[in-house]
C-alpha cells in the first residue's frame, strides 16, 4: 500500500465536464482532461482494507485495491495488467458503469468513496495511448469452434476468452455494427462509438470473426450454425419493451425508448436513416420511467432542441441518502441525478399514466396523469393508492416509454432451437448450459435485463464452462476412440 493517510489527505475528485450550454451542441464525451498527479492522489485515497469490499461489490471481482496501489506509484503498466486480469473491456466499464464497487467501497461508510471508475477508465486509456494493447496473433488453436449469436458486451466478452483459450470463434450480429446495446442504444456523449471500433479491431486481429446482418434464426438457421460449430452461445439481450397498453397508445408521438435511442445512434453514426418521425425541436417531450434510459432520451431530447422535457416515475422518490433498508455495503436505492438530467428537465416522482391524450384523433397533445402514494396495507405489502383531486393533464407532443424491457425475444433463435425459457421468459440455463446440449447462453438474455458489467461477467463465466465442455467431450471422444482402438 502506498499512501497510508491518502483517504484523510486528499477528497474525492473527478474531471470536470464541459459546461451544459457547450456539450448540449454535440454528442462526444465531455469530461475534461486531467494531469497524472490528480489520477494519483484519486488511487492514493484507497485505503487497501484487509476485507475489501470493492472486490465483492464488483460483479468481475476487480482487484481495486491492487490496481489502486500501482496507480498511486505511478506503475502504470503493472496497473494495466491487474486491470485487464479481470476485466476484458475497462473502457466500456470505465465510462458507463455505475460502479457498485464505489458504493461498497469501505471509505464509504463515513465518507466518499474512493473514484474508482475513474481511475480504471484512466489506467486503460493510458494502455492504449503507450500502446501496451496489442492483439496476441500467436494463440495456439484446440481445432475446436464456437458460434456465438449477438455482439453486445456479453458476447464480445465470451468471444475474447473462447478465442484466447484457443477456439475457433465466429460472431453473428443481425444488425450491421457490432456492439449490442453499447453502440444502439447508449448514446455517444456517454460512450463514443470509436471507442467500440477499437476494440474490435484488436479482437479480429487476434482471430475472431464478426458476421454483421446475420440474423440467426431468421436469415441463417440456427440449426446449421450448431451442426457447424462445436458449441454455441447465445447472447441476444433482453429486447421485448415493456409496454404501457393504456388509452390512446396508437397516437403519433409515442414511441418505446429504444426506437428512439438506436434511431439516433444511427443517425449519429452517419447511417442513411429517415430520422423524420422524431422532430424534437421546440416540442414538449414527457419520459416515462425514472432509469438510465429515461436519463439517455432526456440527454438526446436536449441535443435534438425540445423545448421541455419532464421524466416521471410510478415509484416515490427515492431518499438522498442511504437509508436504513439498504446498509452499506448493498447497492443503496438513493436518488441519481445523471449528466444528463444537469442539461435540463423536470423530475416527478409517484406519478401514474392514466391515458395518452389528442386534440385531433391522430397526434398526441399530452397524458393524463394523476399522483399516487406507496402506502403499507393490512397484510403488510406496498400498495399503490391513487390521490383524490390530484387528475391533470401534462401537454407533450412526444412520450418515450423508458419502462424496462420483459424478455428475450423467442422468435426466431430460440423458437428455433427450443431451448427451454425460466419463469421469467429469460433462457433456462444450468452453467450457463440451455436446455440443449451443447448451445449456452449468457448476458441479458440468461439473467434479464441487466448491466454493461454484469454483461461482460456474464460472457467470462459461459466461456469458461464452454471451454470446459469442449474439453471433456474432447477427452471422451478420445477415450471412445482409444477403447475403440483396443477391442
Ligand atoms: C438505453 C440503454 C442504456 C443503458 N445504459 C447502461 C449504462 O449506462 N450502464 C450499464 O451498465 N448498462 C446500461 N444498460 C444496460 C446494458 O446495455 C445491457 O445490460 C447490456 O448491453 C446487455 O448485454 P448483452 O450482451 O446481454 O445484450 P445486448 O447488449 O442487448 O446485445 C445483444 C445483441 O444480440 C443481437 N441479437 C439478438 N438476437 C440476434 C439473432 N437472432 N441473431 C444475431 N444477433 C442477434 C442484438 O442485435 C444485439 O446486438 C443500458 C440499456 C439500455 C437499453
Amino acid at each position: 500500500m502506498g499512501d497510508a493517510l491518502g483517504f484523510k489527505k486528499y477528497k474525492r475528485a473527478t474531471p470536470k465536464y464541459e459546461t451544459v450550454e457547450k456539450r448540449v451542441l454535440h454528442y462526444q464525451e465531455f469530461d475534461e482532461k486531467v494531469e497524472e498527479d490528480f489520477i494519483n492522489k484519486q488511487a492514493a485515497r484507497c485505503m487497501d482494507c484487509g476485507v475489501p469490499f470493492c472486490h465483492s461489490g464488483c460483479p468481475l471481482g476487480n482487484k481495486i485495491p491492487d490496481f489502486n496501489d500501482a496507480v498511486f506509484k505511478s506503475d502504470w503498466k503493472s496497473a494495466y495488467e491487474i486491470l485487464i486480469s479481470t476485466n476484458n473491456f475497462p473502457e466500456f466499464t470505465g465510462r458507463i458503469c455505475p460502479a457498485p464497487c464505489e458504493s461498497s467501497c469501505v471509505l464509504g461508510i463515513n465518507s466518499d468513496p474512493v473514484s474508482i471508475e475513474f481511475v480504471e477508465k484512466s489506467i486503460v486509456e493510458k494502455a492504449f495511448a503507450e500502446q501496451w494493447i496489442s492483439p496476441n496473433t500467436s494463440i495456439e488453436r484446440t481445432g475446436k469452434k464456437v458460434v456465438v449469436v449477438g455482439s453486445g458486451p456479453a458476447g464480445l466478452a465470451a468471444a475474447d476468452q473462447l478465442n484466447k483459450a484457443g477456439h475457433q470463434v465466429e460472431v453473428h450480429e443481425k444488425n450491421t455494427r457490432v456492439g449490442g446495446l453499447l453502440r444502439y442504444g447508449i448514446p455517444d456523449f456517454k460512450l463514443e462509438k470509436q471507442v467500440i471500433d477499437r476494440r474490435i479491431q484488436l479482437m479480429e486481429a487476434e482471430g475472431i470473426q464478426f458476421i454483421c446482418n446475420s440474423e440467426v434464426g431468421k436469415n441463417i438457421s440456427a440449426a446449421t450454425l450448431k451442426n457447424e460449430s462445436d458449441a454455441m452461445l447465445l447472447c441476444g439481450g433482453s429486447s421485448v419493451a415493456r409496454d404501457l397498453p393504456i388509452a390512446g397508445r396508437n397516437l403519433k408521438g409515442i414511441h418505446f425508448a429504444m426506437d428512439f435511442l438506436e434511431k439516433n445512434n444511427k443517425r449519429v453514426a452517419g447511417d442513411n436513416i429517415d430520422f423524420s418521425t422524431f422532430d424534437l425541436k421546440d416540442k414538449n417531450i414527457v419520459v416515462i420511467g425514472g432509469g438510465d434510459t429515461g436519463s439517455d432520451c432526456i440527454g438526446t431530447s436536449n441535443r435534438l432542441g425540445a423545448k421541455s422535457i419532464t421524466q416521471i416515475e410510478l415509484l416515490s422518490k427515492p431518499a438522498a441518502q442511504r437509508t436504513i433498508k439498504d446498509p452499506w455495503p448493498n447497492w443503496p436505492m438513493v436518488l441519481r441525478t445523471s449528466s444528463s438530467h444537469k442539461e435540463g428537465c423536470e423530475r416527478e416522482w409517484s406519478i401514474l399514466t392514466k391515458k395518452f391524450i389528442s386534440e385531433d384523433g391522430i397526434h398526441l397533445s399530452g397524458i393524463e396523469v394523476v399522483n399516487v402514494s406507496w402506502e403499507l396495507n393490512q397484510q403488510g405489502k406496498v400498495e399503490m393508492q391513487e390521490q383524490k383531486d390530484s387528475k391533470r393533464i401534462l401537454p407533450c407532443d412526444y412520450v418515450f416509454l423508458a419502462i424496462g424491457f420483459l424478455n428475450p425475444q423467442f422468435e426466431g433463435l430460440l423458437e428455433e432451437l427450443e431451448v427451454q425459457l425460466d419463469t421469467r421468459n429469460n433462457v433456462n440455463c444450468n452453467n450457463y448450459q440451455t436446455s440443449v446440449p451443447g448451445v449456452f447462453s449468457a448476458g441479458d438474455m440468461r439473467r434479464g435485463q441487466s448491466l454493461v458489467v454484469w454483461a461482460i461477467s456474464e460472457g467470462r463465466e459461459a466461456a469458461l464452462a464452454i471451454d470446459q465442455y469442449l474439453m471433456e467431450e474432447h477427452a471422451r471422444l478420445k477415450s471412445n476412440f482409444a477403447s475403440a482402438l483396443m477391442i
